[in-house]
């Protein structure tokens, strides 16, 4: 992310709470507790690749049972992933996804602390390696660490080094690039909202129109132009995103743009000219999508 843009973000979206920033936030505690934490810690579900206890519905199974079991569950949420993103587009990577949760917490850090800080450091430092033990107690229990084998401990603490340098990468580095660029996921969702029915819509205001400071393109994670998500032809895309995508499709409807237009018209005690909307207007198909 260039750092004009982190400072815009900085700035408009961390500093000023505004229209989404608390739903947000009570969203990621949700989130975190959900389906990031609970599932293992209460055995609801639950890998061990070390001592082989693994859990389904509390209850101690074998891997293969506890696979088996788990087909029919895995099954619907993602029967409801691809209807939501059909019909409503990306909201999952703008509001539910962890990696853009922790972007989010990576920058408030460097807000309140400044990039160059030991307490910004020492702050994501922290966070990744909390994080990455939540992701490594799904797959192995971390008595491990006190009871396994040499070759056993290495092996886990590897992959726990691994994990918490990646997650410390993305927090430092790669924040909302990843979901522009390079996760897999969020092609999938793409491709599947093309012709969903939400997006953001610029409002015709005649008393207090648009006023063209850009800083609604500015602040856009996925770098494209908010107001002309509907108008604009597809532009060639980021990374592994396909070129011809609708924009609307690569439209992660985190409201950051619409955020952004609130905190210019906020002195004058008024709401922006973005807001998000939902009709046939935004049902823009491809241009030519290149695979
Ligand atoms: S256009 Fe707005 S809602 Fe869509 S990704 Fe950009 S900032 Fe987020
Ligand atoms: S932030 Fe609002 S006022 Fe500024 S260009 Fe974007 S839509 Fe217009």
């Amino acid at each position: 992310m260039a750092k004009s843009q982190n400072k815009a973000r900085q700035v408009t979206l961390h500093a000023n709470r505004q229209r989404y920033t608390g739903i947000r936030r009570w969203l990621d505690v949700f989130v975190a507790l959900a389906f990031v934490l609970l599932p293992p810690m209460t055995g609801l579900l639950k890998f061990d690749f070390w001592g082989g206890k693994h859990y389904y519905l509390f209850q101690e199974s074998s891997f293969l049972d506890t696979l088996s079991a788990f087909k029919w569950p895995f099954l619907v949420i993602n029967l409801i992933i691809i209807i939501v993103s059909h019909q409503i587009g990306r909201y999952l990577c703008g509001w539910v996804c962890p990696t853009g949760v922790i972007a989010r917490w990576a920058e408030e850090l460097e807000l309140r602390f400044g990039a160059k800080s030991w307490s910004y450091r020492s702050s994501v430092a922290l966070i990744s390696v909390i994080v990455a033990t939540g992701g490594m107690y799904w797959f192995v229990d971390l008595n491990v660490y006190l009871e396994g084998s040499l070759t056993a401990q290495g092996i886990v603490a590897a992959s726990h080094l691994g994990l918490t340098a990646a997650i410390y990468y993305e927090m430092v580095r790669l924040r909302f690039d990843f979901c522009k660029k390079w996760c897999p996921s969020g092609v999938y969702f793409a491709v599947l909202g093309q012709m969903s029915r939400t997006g953001i819509q610029l409002i015709d205001r005649k008393e207090a129109p648009c006023k063209e400071c850009d800083l609604c393109d500015t602040v856009c994670p996925m770098d494209l132009a908010p107001r002309e998500l509907v108008a604009e032809p597809a532009p060639d895309s980021h990374g592994i995103y396909l070129n011809g995508m609708s924009p609307l499709s690569l439209c992660i409807r985190c409201g950051d743009c619409v955020s952004a237009c609130d905190y210019v018209f906020k002195s004058e005690g008024k709401g922006g000219v973005l807001e998000m909307g939902f009709g046939e207007q935004f049902e823009v198909p491809a241009q030519k999508m290149e695979v």
